[in-house]
């Protein structure tokens, strides 16, 4: 299922992880690479090293949608 990510900064591991953007409210924010992050570690930029799984996972996904 194909939705909305955000990229966002987790303080938690210094990476750059996309996280669903209906995930917004709640303690923990799931990242694509299934990492759980507090959202009080969570910053509102994407500059920094990207989390490769989650990189691999958009890519994906973004391939299976152009695909169709
Ligand atoms: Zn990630």
């Amino acid at each position: 299922m194909a939705g909305t990510w955000n990229w966002r900064r987790s303080d938690a591991d210094q990476r750059v992880h996309a996280f669903r953007a209906d995930d917004a409210v709640g303690t923990f924010w799931e990242a694509a690479c299934e990492l759980s992050v507090p959202a009080s570690k969570i910053k509102r930029t994407h500059e920094g090293a990207r989390c490769v799984p989650c990189l691999l996972i958009i890519g994906d996904q973004l391939a299976e949608r152009l695909g169709q």
